[in-house]
């Protein structure tokens, strides 16, 4: 169970409460218990989703973009992987989908001026996900994918188009793609057009 005063943190880190942050919540705090805190970088997130969801798992579990152990894969899922170095235990949680049907049906009757409607079922989805059980929101399973490399720091290198430092991986150079010049990503993609 999270307490009060994370509840009110993850709020205030987002900047609203909605139940794609609750769903949010109640990852973090099974997290927290399967998995422990990421104080650095000993537990990775991959998620496949960038919905409100996701700043919950930030604020609770330490997964952050500035650390490196937090991963997004842009695939529209509200699936989300979680990985421990040390002992090489996985996850992954996919939303099963359907526990707020009935209530997004009556939202989507309610009269767009209805505000009070709105706030009511909004409050009933959000009281909803946070009695549910765990099980009846994720389908739990070993994670698909290996675990992500710790996250390194490359050195910087100009783009020889652009002229701006790039972290080195991130530059491509290939005798016919980039005519044997380095290119950042942005560049290489007009290169692509103009060819
Ligand atoms: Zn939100
Ligand atoms: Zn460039």
């Amino acid at each position: 169970m999270l307490t009060q005063n994370q509840i009110d943190g993850v709020i205030a880190f987002h900047g609203h409460h909605c139940p794609g942050l609750t769903f949010g919540m109640r990852i973090g705090d099974w997290v927290l218990n399967e998995f422990g805190h990421a104080t650095d970088e000993e537990i990775v997130a991959v998620v496949e989703t960038d919905n409100c969801s996701v700043d919950a798992i930030q604020y609770l579990v330490g997964c952050t973009f500035g650390k490196g152990n937090l991963v997004f894969l842009d695939y529209g899922k509200n699936a989300y992987s979680f990985f421990r170095r040390s002992d090489d235990k996985s996850c992954r949680l996919i939303m099963r989908g359907g526990l707020l049907q009935d209530l997004r049906e009556q939202q989507e009757k309610l009269n767009a001026n209805d505000i009070a409607g709105r706030k009511q079922i909004h409050q009933q989805m959000i009281d909803r996900i946070l009695q549910a059980d765990f099980e009846k929101i994720f389908s739990i399973s070993h994670a698909q994918i290996p675990m992500p490399e710790t996250a390194r720091i490359h050195p910087s290198q100009r783009c020889d188009c652009c002229g701006e430092l790039v972290m080195a991986t991130r530059l491509l150079n290939d005798p016919v793609l980039t005519g044997g010049k380095n290119l950042c990503i942005p560049c290489r993609n007009i290169h692509h057009k103009e060819i």
